[in-house]
């Protein structure tokens, strides 16, 4: 059986992959995602975790291959300048230029910095559930895992000078080693130069008195092996090296290595194998349309998202077109879920064969789990009608969607949760923004219109009820987009709002001639 090309972008990737392994030289065929310890695991960390989940799914369900997904900790990595949000600044300060795995950990738990943000990373991993190994450098590198990498590095260090050097300023050039070697006096990383180096026997002679800003350095100078963890690669070199030794297939990374990736995919050539297949990824932005890298936040996480919406519908927003920035912020959780949702209520109608192609597929294990949800009850409706009752009694927001549809009741604990979640956003986001605006005394005499035409329709027609407002601002000589506008901001304290048929039919009649009437008789009496 062929099976259908499918279009979506985690299948493109896997076919890219599947050409590429047509004989894979090992099994399972390995994904890799990259973490730097030098700070919280974040929503970066999880979008790239997650994207490389959906590469590694659809290219499972294309192959049937075994595959495994490496989380990478580059704990390693010096420490060059203190994080301004670690306590202990002092301690930090002394162990600058030190590797990350050698570095006390500030908050005093594990047995080191890079130990604490390892620990970090995998219960943040294990919340959501993602299917992964973590490999800390530091353990590779101990146990030998890249010492046949080394020995090639080491003899080619001549090779691999050619491809780097001319990428950097000619300052930078001078003294600069594939090598990093830790001072065995003073444990410190950055602040070692290479001055000989000896292939025959897998060792290199360094000094430690390279000062960078402010890493200091003690001025040892000794021998040591490039095996088992003596040394570190710097960092182009240190992605070929893990590629080269665990036979990576395919990894993703953010827009900011692309560059990175052309030299390690060079170095890793000129070591004898091939650079995995990948994919950049375009970085996150904030409201302002700024980039926003380690300090994504002012707030927003994984967790506070989904105290707000669902988890699925911020995977959902991740998962379109990964080339394109997206923009990060609360604003976007309101169309952010209804996208969801309307994904969702698409998938039930899709024929099997075209359901790979849905991002509701990747998102819930190929389509092993996908919950049943077939209402045109969405996040925005669910906003409007607390905008209109209030936002202190979700049995009532319940009751009111019930009448509103009675199919409402199948999918209640989907619902049920979208409601606490909307109250939430509605309290947090929506009403600190409210502006109730007082209507004029012409526009309090189109209010009162309005409610008379409702006072006097007996139907229940969604149309009908929609041509209301047309009318009244056909009979005031205003425009339509006009006389909306005025509505919202005088019932809804906002600029938009829900069509006015719907609105009736949400809150029903009796209390939507309720709201219009308390609206003009406090106006008037003023
Ligand atoms: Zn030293």
């Amino acid at each position: 059986m062929t099976l259908p090309a499918y279009k979506s972008w985690p299948f493109q990737e896997a076919q890219k992959l599947q050409k590429r392994f047509a004989q894979p030289a090992s099994l399972p065929v390995r994904f890799e995602t990259g973490f730097g310890p030098s700070g919280m695991p974040h929503i970066g960390t999880f979008a790239e975790v997650a994207r490389t989940t959906w590469v590694r799914h659809a290219f499972e369900f294309l192959t049937q291959w075994p595959t495994q997904l490496i989380a990478f900790s580059d704990d390693m990595d010096g420490l060059r300048k203190v994080p301004l949000n670690m306590p202990q600044q002092e301690m930090l300060a002394e162990n600058l230029g030190k590797p990350l795995c050698r570095i006390p950990d500030p908050f005093g738990e594990c047995e080191s910095y890079s130990a604490y943000m390892n620990k970090k990373l995998n219960e943040f991993l294990d919340s959501y559930q993602f299917d992964y190994t973590f490999q800390s450098s530091y353990e590779a590198y101990t146990r030998g895992d890249f010492n046949e990498g080394l020995a090639i590095i080491l003899r080619k260090v001549e090779d691999i000078k050619a491809i780097i050097l001319p990428t950097m300023s000619a300052e930078k050039r001078t003294n600069w080693s594939p090598f990093f070697p830790i001072c065995e006096k003073c444990s410190r990383i950055n602040s070692t130069r290479v001055i000989h180096y000896h292939p025959e026997n897998n060792t290199i002679e360094y000094r430690c008195d390279r000062e960078e800003g402010p890493v200091k350095s003690c001025g040892h100078k000794g021998t040591t092996s490039i095996f088992d963890g003596h040394v570190k690669v710097g960092w182009k070199i240190d992605w070929a090296l893990r590629w080269y030794s665990y036979d990576i297939g395919y990894e993703m990374y953010g827009k900011d290595l692309i560059e990175s990736a052309t030299l390690s995919g060079k170095i890793v050539r000129l070591m004898g194998k091939q650079p995995p297949i990948g994919q950049f990824y375009e970085l996150f932005l904030d409201e302002e349309g700024r980039k926003i890298s380690k300090s994504v936040g002012k707030g927003l996480t994984i967790d506070s998202w989904m105290d707000y919406a669902p988890l699925e519908s911020l995977l959902y927003y991740i998962f379109q077109n990964p080339k394109q920035a997206k923009r990060l912020f609360w604003g976007i959780v309101p169309k952010s879920v209804d996208d969801y949702l309307a994904g969702l209520n698409h998938y039930a109608m899709l024929d099997s064969a075209k359901q790979p192609d849905s991002t509701i597929w990747h998102l819930f294990n190929k389509g092993a789990n996908v919950p049943s949800y077939r209402t045109s009850t969405n996040f925005s409706l669910i906003n409007n009608l607390i905008s209109a009752v209030g936002a202190d009694d979700i049995d009532l927001i319940l009751e009111y969607l019930k009448r509103y549809d009675s199919s409402t009741e199948k999918f209640a604990p989907i619902i049920e949760d979208l409601v606490h979640k909307a109250m939430n956003y509605y309290r947090d986001f929506i009403l600190p923004n409210k502006n109730y605006r007082r209507p004029d005394k012409e526009e309090i005499k189109m209010l009162k219109t309005l409610r008379d035409e409702l006072a006097n329709y007996e139907g229940d027609d969604e149309n009908e009820l929609q041509s209301m407002p047309f009318n009244v601002a056909r009979m005031f000589n205003e425009s339509p987009g006009n006389f909306f506008k005025m509505f919202y901001e005088v019932v809804f304290g906002q600029e938009r709002g829900p069509r006015f048929g719907t609105f009736v039919q949400l809150v029903g009649k009796d209390k939507a001639l309720n709201l219009l009437d308390t609206l003009v008789n406090r106006n008037n009496v003023d």
